[in-house]
């Protein structure tokens, strides 16, 4: 009789979970255990890219990573399909019904069996309970949400374009309201201009990035908690010079199909809203199983990064909530964490598998760098190395920024085809235009 293999089942194979896919599947899939990817899309883009697809100025189709092709280079299994709940008894997933485009049934609810399980499924926008915000605003949790934003972003600009023509004194502008002054509502608004600036090469000859109206919305004293007061204010003044409106000690009470509404009683009349103000848990992952979960439906875990009631159950990146010994706060839902987290995740497992202690998860804040796009970078760095926090900005902070980027690809492709698709990449925004229009 053949031995039963024993099963290893990764749900989520974003920015934490497919670099876990990739180590596992090397060291241990076509041998003694199964490695399994369970993920509801068919492709991953690498979500801090978001901004940039959501704007134009990156084309997700090139530097999107098919599943399939992706496990059959590294030796794990991928499964299409949408966890939906945990039997820890039986040790097994409930993966949600597979439905086609016209919601007929593909593939119906079913089982998948695991011995050791790790949840990296992220997270999705916060909006805090604030009236009106899931049907009037926008988010970017996904690559589809980014599509249809920029499709959006499009039609609107070739609406004003067209009355500029028309009239050359029209008063048309295309208006934008993000809420949130954290990385990623910063990162949007100066993206925006720069894809604006460049319309005008690519047919919109009368549109011009004046005709962009963009409020930037935040409740706290200043935008870019995370970063040093200097630095936020820097990145302000920038966005100011660029024509955007930045409201701070804002809170927004309601939004409606046309404006955001603040505690003032401001309404910011707005053709297109975005809410980037925080995130949290997806409700699915409420008590999932049974597992300990923080309001923010974020799972509970222990220092080795098992959940705190189950030691067959990791969960890592954004998902958990994992509790810095060195801050005493939690790790931030970041890229570098989720990175640090399937590292740790990845040895613990193989530590596992030969019955040996497992360690504890330490997190290494690197510092956090925010792009305004091609006008400017700024951030700091931590650690030995820079001696303490450093700020950056401009071009040292520019190439910082983009490596973040360049070492995901090593670490899901593996060094040679990640410099590879990195030489590719150079040479695709040289030849390549510089807006997806489609
Ligand atoms: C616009 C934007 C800009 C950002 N910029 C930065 C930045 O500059 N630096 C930085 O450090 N961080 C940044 N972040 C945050 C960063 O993207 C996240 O912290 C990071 O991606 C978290 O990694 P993860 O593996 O936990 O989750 P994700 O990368 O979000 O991956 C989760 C995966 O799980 C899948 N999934 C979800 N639910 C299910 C389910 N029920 N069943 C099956 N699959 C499921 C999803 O499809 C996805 O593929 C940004 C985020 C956004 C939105």
């Amino acid at each position: 009789m053949t031995e039963r293999k024993i099963q290893i089942v990764i749900v989520g194979g974003g920015a934490g979970g497919l670099e876990l896919a990739r180590r596992l599947g090397a060291k241990y899939g076509r041998k003694r255990h199964d490695i399994i990817l369970v993920e509801r899309n068919r492709t991953h883009i690498w979500k801090p890219l978001l901004h940039e697809v959501a704007a134009g100025s990156l084309d997700a189709n090139l530097d999107e990573v098919g599943y399939r092709s992706h496990c059959y280079r590294w030796g794990y299994r991928f499964f299409l399909g949408t966890l939906e709940s945990i039997d820890r008894d039986k040790r097994e997933l409930w993966i949600a019904p597979l439905l086609d485009e016209d919601g007929s049934e593909l593939i119906a609810r079913h089982p998948i069996r695991y011995d050791c399980l790790v949840l990296a499924v992220g997270s999705v926008t916060n909006d805090f309970g604030t009236p009106g915000v899931r049907e009037n605003c926008m988010v970017l949790d996904d690559r589809a949400q980014a599509d249809r934003f920029r499709n959006r972003l499009l039609n609107h600009c070739l609406r004003v374009s067209r009355a500029m023509s028309v009239d050359p004194a029209s008063d048309e502008h295309v208006r934008v309201a993000v809420v949130g002054g954290g990385a990623t509502g910063v990162e949007l608004t100066a993206e925006l201009f720069n894809s604006a600036a460049a319309l005008r090469f690519y047919g919109l000859e009368t549109f011009d990035e004046k005709r962009l109206e963009v409020t930037l919305i935040e409740a706290g004293p200043r935008i870019l908690p995370a970063l040093p007061e200097k630095l936020a204010a820097a990145a302000q003044s920038e966005l100011e010079t660029l024509g955007v409106r930045v409201l701070t000690n804002t809170r927004v009470t309601e939004v409606t199909d046309e404006a955001i509404v603040t505690a003032s009683g401001e309404r910011v009349v707005s053709e297109l809203r975005v809410w980037a103000a925080g995130v949290k848990g997806a409700a699915t992952l409420d008590h999932i199983g049974g597992l300990e979960t923080n309001p923010n439906n974020q799972l509970l875990v222990k220092p080795t990064l098992q959940t705190t009631l189950d030691d067959r159950i990791f969960a890592l990146g954004d998902c958990c909530s994992c509790i810095d010994p060195a801050t005493g706060r939690p790790v931030p839902p970041r890229a570098q964490a989720a990175h640090q987290m399937a590292t740790s995740v990845f040895h613990n497992l193989v530590r596992l598998m030969n019955s040996r202690p497992l360690k504890p998860f330490v997190y290494h804040d690197h510092g956090s760098l925010v792009s305004i796009s091609r006008f400017s970078t700024v951030g700091s760095l931590m650690g030995n190395l820079v001696g303490g926090r450093m700020a950056i900005e401009g071009r040292l902070a520019r190439f910082v920024y983009v490596s973040l980027y360049r070492m995901h690809l090593i670490a899901i492709h593996g060094w040679l085809r990640g410099i590879g698709l990195i030489v590719i990449g150079r040479v695709n925004t040289i030849i390549r235009p510089r807006l997806k229009l489609h």
